[in-house]
This record gives C-alpha cells, sequence and structure tokens, in this order.
C-alpha cells in the first residue's frame, strides 16, 4: 500500500512541475489565440471595404470618361453652329438641343461626383486607413507575443521533455485503479491531487487531522483524502524517508 502511495506521490511531484511549466507561459497563448481573431476579421472587413472603394472608383472614372466625351460633344456642336454650315433651323434647333442636353447630362453627373461618389470614397478611405493603423498595431502586438512564447517554450521544452519522459515511466507501474482514482481528484483539484500531511495538519488546506488520523495516514493501512479538501493524503514521514 505504502508502495502504491509512493508512486501516486511520484506522479503528483511531476504533475506538479508539468503545470507549473504551463503556468510560465501565463496567458500568453490566450492573448495570441485572441489577436489572430482580431487579425483575421480586420483582414475581412478591410478586404470587403477595399472591394467596395474600388467599385466607386470604377463609377467614378466612368462618370469622369462620360463628360469628357459631352464636352467634347459640346465643342464639336458649337463648333458646327459658329461655322455657319448649319442650313436649316430644324438642324441647329437639333444641335442647340443636344448642347442642351449634354450640358445637363454634364450636371447630374458632376452632382453625383460631388456629393455621393465623393462622400462614400471619403468615408470608406478613412475607414479602411483607420483599420489599416489598427492592423499594424495588432500585427506588431501579435509578433512581439508570438516571440515571447516561443522563447518560453524554448526555455522550457528540454524539461517539459525530461518530465514527460519521466510520467511516461511512472503510468505503467501504477495501479490502474490507483491511476483513476488519482485522476479524479486531479480533475477536481485543477491538477493538485495530493497533499502531505505535516505536524498534524493537511498542507493543502491547513486543515488539521486527528493525532489517530494521522497515524493511520502514516501507517498507509488504505489511502486517506483529507475530509476538508478531499486530496490523497500522504505523510511527511513517508517522503522523507
Ligand atoms: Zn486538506
Amino acid at each position: 500500500m505504502k508502495e502504491r502511495l509512493l508512486l501516486l506521490f511520484e506522479l503528483h511531484k511531476i504533475d506538479k512541475e508539468l503545470q507549473e511549466l504551463e503556468s510560465l507561459k501565463g496567458d500568453i497563448p490566450e492573448i495570441i489565440e485572441e489577436l489572430t481573431e482580431k487579425k483575421d476579421s480586420h483582414e475581412q472587413t478591410l478586404d470587403r471595404l477595399e472591394q467596395e472603394l474600388s467599385g466607386i472608383t470604377e463609377n467614378e472614372s466612368v462618370l469622369v470618361t462620360q463628360n469628357s466625351s459631352l464636352a467634347k460633344k459640346i465643342d464639336k456642336n458649337d463648333e458646327v453652329l459658329r461655322s455657319g454650315a448649319v442650313k436649316s433651323n430644324q438642324e441647329y434647333n437639333a444641335l442647340a438641343k443636344e448642347i442642351e442636353d449634354a450640358y445637363e447630362h454634364i450636371d447630374k453627373n458632376e452632382d453625383v461626383l460631388e456629393k455621393d461618389i465623393k462622400i462614400k470614397k471619403d468615408e470608406l478611405t478613412n475607414r479602411i486607413n483607420t483599420l489599416r493603423t489598427e492592423l499594424a498595431d495588432i500585427l506588431s502586438d501579435l509578433a512581439q507575443h508570438e516571440e515571447t512564447l516561443k522563447a518560453l517554450n524554448e526555455q522550457t521544452e528540454e524539461e517539459e521533455k525530461e518530465l514527460k519522459a519521466q510520467r511516461e515511466s511512472v503510468v505503467p507501474k501504477v495501479n490502474p485503479e490507483d491511476l483513476e482514482f488519482y485522476k479524479r481528484i486531479n480533475d477536481a483539484k485543477f491538477g493538485d491531487a495530493m497533499a502531505v500531511v505535516r505536524k498534524g495538519s493537511c498542507l493543502g488546506c491547513f486543515n488539521s487531522i486527528p493525532p489517530q488520523r494521522s497515524i493511520e495516514i502514516r501507517m498507509v493501512e488504505r489511502f486517506f483524502t483529507c475530509e476538508s479538501c478531499g486530496r490523497i493524503l500522504i505523510s511527511e514521514e513517508l517522503i522523507n524517508i
């Protein structure tokens, strides 16, 4: 029984060390995940807005081209009218009407260019610039955190590998039932399944243990768990031997 308990304690020590290595990384992995999500969503929005902007720019250039050919048409008609080549009133009126229509069309186009298109373009450009600035910040923040995590991983990699190897050599020696028992308490206690009993107290929760129970725990007639915190108890004397 004592051997079985000591094996569990060995496993416990390894698990605690592994946990400490993991906690060195702090919340960096979560931060990286959040930043990556932010980056993706910014990139998607930027994509959409840039497409919208290029559609509007296309419209703009259609209207500008249209206006320039309308202006050419006006010039041409003007020239014809002034040249005196027009013979009939009907022909004259038709050309004059064309000029008038062209001016109207140009005005209408300019209205759209000045108001709708310019406003929309300015708004989109502002939003795109803001998003680009934000994205640059996100990317640099992300790169920084990734670098920190990489450095930490490199630092702990060797130790982690060694601890995992140790764990793999211990686990097969543990009685499967004991392992289940350990795992169950480990899950409930967030990876802290065992506590040492020192001078009649559980070091997991500092609850005092009656002297008779302390003796029983030291004798390891069976596994005992702390009545207060539920951890598997091991007497300090056993691990000092
Ligand atoms: Zn306790």
